[in-house]
C-alpha cells in the first residue's frame, strides 16, 4: 500500500477508533489521526502499553493546566513560516499536517488552532533569510515536513540552496516511524540531492519507545543510512511511555544498532492537554543519571529542557558534582546552595 493511500485511510474520529479497537474512547478537545497500519501495531501492543498511551485519547487531555505555547514559539515567530529563536538557525514550518497525532504533542494547541506561524508566506521567509545572513541553518519542522509531496519538498530545498549563507538543513520528522512506506525512492533521491546542495543535510527522527522500532521501521531507517543520509534521533521523556532508565536504555541501544545517533532527550514540556505525560525534572534527572554508566557517549543523547516562555534549550542534567535538586556537591561531600 502506498504511503498516500495509508494516509488517506487513517482513523480520524472516535467512531473509527471504536470500530478498529473495539472499545470506546473519551471525547477530547483535540483531533484524532492514526494510519491503520500503525493502529494495528497499537492494537497488538494493547491497553496501557507505551504505544497505546502515546496515541489514543485520554480524558486528562481536557484539563486546562499547562501552557498553550510551552516553548514560546510565538515569542520568536516572524510571521513568515520562520521561528528565529537562536542566532544562527531558524525553524521553518511549511505544514500543520502530521502522519499521526501524538497525544503528548507540545505543539498540539498551535496545530489544532492552525496558528498563523504556519501561514504560507514562503517568499517572505526567503527574503528574511537573505536579509539575516547570520542564519546558516534551516530546520524543517511542523507538522511534519515528510508529509509534503516530493515536488514541494524539492522546491523548498532548491530555493534554500540558492541562499549562499544557508549551509545546513535539518528535517524533524516522525514519518519514518509512523509511515515507513514514505521512505521511498523519490524521497531518498531528494534527500541525497540535499546532501550535495548543503554542507550537511540531516534527518532527525522523533522516536520515544523501542516498540516503535518494528522491523519495517528499522528497514526504512537503514535504507536512509545505506543511501548516505545522516540520521539522528530525538525523544521526549514521557510519563507512561519511557519514564524509566531501562526503557531509555533499550531505546538508545536499539537506535545505535541501526546506526542512528541519539541526539536529544527532551524533558517533557508543560503543554496544555498533555500534562498527563509530564515528568518532574528531579525525577527525569534520576532516570537519566544511570545511563552515563551504561551507554557510551555516542549512544547517549543530551538531556535538555526548553525553558518555558521561549528562553530556549539548556542541559537538563546536572553532572555528578550536583545533587538532583541542583545543589553543588563539593569534593568533600558538602552541599553548597546554588542560587
Ligand atoms: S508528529 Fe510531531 S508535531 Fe505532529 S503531533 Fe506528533 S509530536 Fe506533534
Amino acid at each position: 500500500m502506498s504511503w498516500t493511500h495509508e494516509f488517506k485511510e487513517a482513523l480520524k474520529n472516535n467512531q473509527d477508533l471504536k470500530d478498529f479497537f473495539g472499545c470506546d474512547f473519551p471525547q477530547v478537545n483535540y483531533p484524532v489521526f492514526i494510519p491503520r497500519v500503525f493502529a494495528a501495531k497499537i492494537l497488538e501492543a494493547g491497553p496501557g502499553s507505551p504505544l497505546w498511551n502515546e496515541f489514543l485519547p485520554h480524558i486528562d487531555e481536557n484539563k486546562d493546566d499547562g501552557r498553550l505555547d510551552p516553548i514560546g514559539d510565538k515569542v520568536h515567530a516572524k510571521n513568515n513560516q520562520l521561528i528565529h529563536r537562536y542566532e544562527n538557525r531558524v525553524l521553518f514550518t511549511p505544514t500543520t499536517v502530521c502522519p499521526v497525532l501524538c497525544r503528548y504533542c507540545f505543539r498540539k494547541n498551535e496545530l489544532s488552532a492552525k496558528d498563523e506561524i504556519f501561514d504560507q508566506k514562503f517568499q517572505e521567509a526567503l527574503s528574511y533569510l537573505k536579509a539575516n545572513s547570520e542564519v546558516n541553518e534551516v530546520i524543517f519542522t511542523g507538522g511534519d515536513p515528510f508529509i509534503l509531496s516530493n515536488e514541494k519538498l524539492a522546491t523548498y530545498i532548491q530555493e534554500f540552496s540558492e541562499i549562499e549563507t544557508v549551509k545546513y538543513l535539518r528535517f524533524h520528522t516522525r514519518t519514518p516511524v509512523i509511515l515507513p512506506s514514505r521512505i521511498e525512492e523519490g524521497l531518498i533521491a531528494i534527500l541525497q540531492s540535499s546532501a550535495h546542495l548543503f554542507k550537511r543535510s540531516m534527518v532527525m527522527i522523533h522516536v520515544n519507545h523501542v516498540s516503535e522500532l518494528t522491523d519495517d521501521v528499522r528497514e526504512a531507517i537503514l535504507l536512509l543510512n545505506e543511501n548516505n543520509i545522516e540520521v539522528f534521533s530525538q525523544s521526549v521523556l514521557l510519563k507512561g511511555v519511557n519514564d524509566s532508565t531501562e526503557a531509555l536504555y533499550d531505546l538508545f541501544t536499539a537506535l545505535a544498532d541501526i546506526k542512528v545517533k541519539p541526539y536529544y532527550l527532551h524533558h517533557s514540556d508543560e503543554a496544555r492537554g498533555a500534562m498527563n505525560f509530564y515528568v518532574p525534572l528531579e525525577e527525569g534527572r534520576k532516570i537519566f543519571a544511570p545511563l552515563h554508566n551504561r551507554l557510551p557517549g555516542w549512544a547517549l543523547p543530551q538531556y535538555i529542557i526548553d525553558i518555558p516562555g521561549g528562553h530556549g534549550k539548556t542541559p537538563a542534567f546536572n553532572p555528578e558534582s550536583f545533587e538532583f535538586s541542583g545543589n553543588l556537591i563539593t569534593k568533600n561531600g558538602e552541599k553548597v546552595k546554588i542560587i
